[in-house]
């Protein structure tokens, strides 16, 4: 499908004539940072600490979710039981320990592209996260100084359910003071993907990862990019599309 009908296919879908991108919803592992590497090496350690057998890819998958969703997710397989409250806080502390010691983490390629793009546009920028590590959240405002705001951050403590509800999108809309109608979600992960799809935004899939494109259409992605960098490249094609492209 070209640019026009991917297009047409959301309008119908969220049953509005036009889309107008007045805010970007951005989600920051794996799409602003490459961080997904340390974040998966972190979870098998902890999981292998606590003798729950684990692959490394399978928190590729879990990837967007908050902690206790990852921990109840392992929980119930091992031990057939959502892990207790004082489970989550005391390993989810272990968790961002084993994360903090690994060697920074770089920017992803092509992101700083993509927020110029929309910064230039006049395009709100909202980071939605369902992360708690401050060891990145807090770098966000240097490394990407002019493009992302402080109280434009949205992260696991601002949220009740995170990923793949799509609560943390309809906080970032509300944050950005926009509709669904006017909030495009930029995701590298499936559940990210579902909950940008459920809160009714324009939702790009962006495989930065293992994870294949297969999996984020399926998510509900409406678009899928294979990097930051082409999603960067092609996203002002797309936003000339968007302001030409109307049901009526
Ligand atoms: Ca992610």
């Amino acid at each position: 499908m070209n640019n026009h009908e991917i297009l047409l296919r959301y309008l119908d879908s969220a049953g509005v004539d036009r889309f107008v991108p007045r805010a970007a919803l951005i989600d920051m592992d794996g799409t602003l940072y490459d961080s997904m590497p340390n974040h998966a090496t972190a979870w098998h350690t902890l999981a292998t600490e606590i003798g729950i057998p684990s692959t490394r890819e399978e928190f590729f998958l879990y990837e967007g979710a908050t902690g206790a969703y990852t921990l109840c997710r392992l929980f119930n397989r091992a031990l057939g039981r959502d892990a207790t409250p004082e489970e989550i806080s005391r390993l989810y502390k272990r968790k961002t320990e084993l994360f903090a010691a690994q060697p920074a983490v770089g920017l992803m390629p092509g992101a700083r592209q993509l927020l110029e793009f929309f910064k230039s546009a006049g395009t709100k920028r909202i980071v939605v996260t369902g992360s708690g590590q401050d060891s990145v959240i807090s770098r966000l405002t240097t490394d990407f100084a002019g493009l992302i705001e402080a109280g434009n951050i949205i992260t696991a403590r601002d949220v009740k359910k995170g990923k793949p509800d799509p609560e943390p999108y309809l906080m970032g809309m509300k944050r950005a003071g926009v509709s669904a109608a006017e909030a495009i979600v930029i995701e590298n992960a499936p559940l990210g993907v579902t909950a940008g799809h459920r809160s009714g935004a324009f939702t790009v899939g962006v495989t930065t990862g293992p994870v294949p494109r297969a999996e984020l259409e399926k998510a509900g992605a409406d678009i899928v990019y294979d990097s930051m960098e082409e999603c960067a490249r092609l996203m002002p094609a797309l936003f000339q599309e968007m302001a030409v492209t109307s049901r009526r």
